[in-house]
């Protein structure tokens, strides 16, 4: 099955036409540029994973004919470490800075200014550690709307997408001060990353199962 590539800039579909596939060449006429047609198309085949049976922390709904959901859990043994370590950390640094401030029921503003750094840490460093305890990485499939879901409870990061319109689903690297982690891409309509941090077993099955209901979408 080849499908139609599109193009990254405009989000077109390229013609088979303007394709090489030898040359591993397609051309976009309307922005005048081309690009390797194996980036934009699913060379690999598809993963191969057992639907049935998932890895622990992993899952796959599957609610016929409209959609499905494939999800899993975020959750890591690094809570055991960061969470303590978080709300020592921050209570020693956000009580010292401003707990004694309102303890003394007056305002200091240089020290204040010196905490900002430790509140927006604390914001950070927490959302973090209340992943590792309780957050997840899910994508909804109802029809042809699709949702990449990332966050705790119903609070987080979402991105809606037409899944009739997916190119491509692959497992990406994201470059970060010199380390690589892997995460998933969803090319279509537009470009969805996401699932840095899942562990490996889960991320291959989210990623099989991706592929293996967007393959089965042709047969159905
Ligand atoms: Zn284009």
């Amino acid at each position: 099955m080849v499908s139609k590539p599109l193009c990254p800039k405009c989000r077109k579909e390229i013609p088979l036409d303007d394709v090489n596939v030898a040359k591993d060449i397609a051309l976009c006429r309307r922005c005048g540029e081309s690009y390797p047609f194996s980036d934009l198309v699913d060379s690999a085949p598809v993963r191969s994973v057992d639907l049935a049976n998932p890895p622990r922390g992993a899952w796959l709904v599957q609610n016929p004919p409209v959609g499905f959901e494939v999800g899993a859990s975020t959750r890591s043994g690094v809570a055991f470490f960061l969470v303590p370590f978080m709300c020592v950390w921050s209570g020693f640094s956000l009580g010292g800075i401003y707990g004694t401030q309102i303890y003394k029921m007056e305002f200091n503003p240089m020290i204040s200014l010196f905490g900002i750094p430790f509140l927006l840490g604390t914001a950070f460093f927490g959302s973090y550690a209340l992943m590792t305890v309780c957050g997840k990485v899910v994508v909804r499939v109802a029809g042809d709307e699709a949702v990449v879901f990332v966050g705790v409870g119903p609070i987080g990061w979402r991105r809606c997408f037409n899944w009739r319109k997916v190119s491509s689903i692959k497992r990406t690297e994201k470059l970060n001060n010199g380390n690589t982690s892997q995460r998933l891409t969803i090319e279509g309509e537009k470009r969805i990353d996401f699932g840095t941090g899942l562990k490996a077993e889960r991320l291959d099955f989210m990623l099989g199962a991706l592929q293996q209901m967007r393959a089965r979408r042709g047969v159905l």
